[in-house]
């Protein structure tokens, strides 16, 4: 009968999902579900779906009392509850920040541009329900989780507004979920205890007067037994002539036998008991809490180009901007690695700290120790604007003791090149193999003598 059921919620729920149902045998095959479900669920269709825990197989999915696909269930059609979406009203002043927290030492801010993406967070709204001594207190609570499942406090910096609809699919929101239910579980706490505290301070009360008021009885009866045992003995051991002396003597006793009686005094212990247990079921206090609303809130990160510009060279620093969060990335040296909010900038285009900036021994500009060489002639440290490198002899010297051949464009230093003995620049090593002047002196003369010889023929 149970199986029954369930396999009628089974049907009913994949129906209301549009997806198609179909019995096949004992189990129920569906296909169609949407994508949503079976991200929730975790598994892709189809479903065969098994109610006997008896014929479990690798294929089927076990729907029974305690399976895990129940609890998806409900779960999926508590989460789905009513989705709404909303869309952050950005109010991030990036630049400002970047003004304040990063201070250029020797370039200064040329320009900007930014790209956006959009990320996902999820709004929860719970609703907890203390109900004690015939009385209900309701709670909201609204818990923030991004899609990594961070929790984020909420600011009052945030404007959300009803945007396009569009579809969007939580990957993890059954995780997600399960997560703030347990952080909404730790926000409840203080109240809860708070709550706890006061009925119990309640409680306390309520038994002293209970006990109090059944002591009273108890010490009533005996003080009544001591009364009556006391004037029974006056009635029995007096001379004195009294009326209707034998019937109150048979009052006496009858009130006497009855306060002796322990079953009376047992039934008034039983009354005790059940008063305390009344009072301390009445003090108990019942939570529940309920999710009432998820909310898909739709945030943009900027990816933000900025260039830095000194009088030598300029640089590209990206920066991601965090709408939500309202932060920026870091600046990091790129020399140490260490976080910097002091920005150098080498004429190699490194961003640095001050540590890793040095001057360049023949400039004087700034530089950097990644950028600096040894020139071997002067042996100075020199930068990158300064250094050249030899093609041939691969030696760093400064760009003075530099020569590039007009032909090739090829660079090497002073000392690795053949010159023209006509006009002293650099020649390719094919052309000094051959001649001792370059090909362009050599033309120039030929044509010079094919002048003189036409003049000559004339
Ligand atoms: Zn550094
Ligand atoms: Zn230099
Ligand atoms: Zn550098
Ligand atoms: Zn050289
Ligand atoms: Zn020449």
């Amino acid at each position: 009968m149970e199986y029954k059921n369930l396999e009628e919620f089974a049907a009913q729920f994949f129906t209301m999902l549009k997806a198609t149902v179909e019995k096949e045998g004992q189990y129920l095959r569906v296909i169609n579900t949407p994508a949503g479900f079976q991200k929730f669920y975790g598994k892709k269709e189809p479903y065969l779906i098994n109610f006997d825990k008896a014929n479990e197989t690798e294929n089927t999915e076990l729907l029974a009392p305690g399976s895990y696909l129940l609890r998806v269930m409900s779960d999926y059609l508590e989460a789905r509850g009513e989705t709404t979406m909303l869309w952050l009203v950005p109010q991030f002043d990036y630049e400002k920040i970047m003004n304040e927290k990063i201070n250029l030492l020797n370039s200064k801010w040329s320009h900007m541009s930014k790209k956006e993406i959009t990320k996902n967070m999820i709004r929860f709204t719970f609703q907890t329900s203390f109900n004690y001594l015939n009385k209900q207190d309701k709670i909201t609570s609204e818990l923030f989780i991004d899609e990594t499942g961070e929790i984020i406090e909420p600011s009052i910096n945030w404007t959300f507004m009803e945007g396009k609809k569009r579809e969007v699919t939580i990957e993890n929101l059954r995780a997600l979920y399960t997560k703030a239910k347990e952080e909404v579980r730790r926000v409840i706490e203080p109240k809860l205890n708070e709550k706890a505290a006061s009925l119990q301070k309640s409680l306390v009360k309520e038994m002293e007067r209970i006990q109090t008021h059944y002591k009273n009885q108890r010490g009533e009866i005996e003080a009544n037994l001591v009364k009556s045992r006391e004037q029974l003995y006056e009635l029995i051991n007096t001379d004195k002539d009294i009326k209707n002396r034998e019937q109150r003597i048979a009052k006496l006793r009858e009130i006497i036998a009855k306060n002796e009686n322990t079953q009376e005094l047992e039934k008034i212990k039983k009354e005790e008991e059940v008063f305390i247990k009344n009072e301390t079921k009445k003090h108990g206090l019942n939570v529940s809490t309920k999710l009432i609303n998820t909310s898909i809130i739709i945030y943009p990160i900027y990816t933000i180009q900025s260039f830095i510009k000194s009088n030598i060279s300029e640089r590209i620093i990206l920066f991601e901007g965090d709408t939500l969060r309202q932060t920026l990335s870091k600046v990091f040296c790129e020399g140490c690695k260490n976080e910097i909010n002091r920005v150098v900038l080498c004429n190699g285009n490194h961003i640095l700290c001050e540590q890793c900036a040095a001057l360049c021994e023949d400039c004087k500009q700034v530089s950097c120790n990644m950028c600096l060489k040894k020139c071997s002639v002067t042996l100075r440290q020199i930068c990158k604007q300064c250094a050249g490198t030899c093609r041939k002899c691969m030696q760093t010297k400064n760009k003075r003791f530099m020569r590039i051949n007009e032909t090739s464009k090829e660079i090497r230093c002073v000392e690795c090149w053949n010159y023209c003995t006509s006009c002293s620049k650099p020649m390719g090593d094919n052309e000094s193999a051959l001649s001792a002047i370059c090909t362009n002196c050599h033309y120039k003369q030929k044509s010079a003598s094919a002048m003189m010889n036409i003049k000559r023929d004339w």
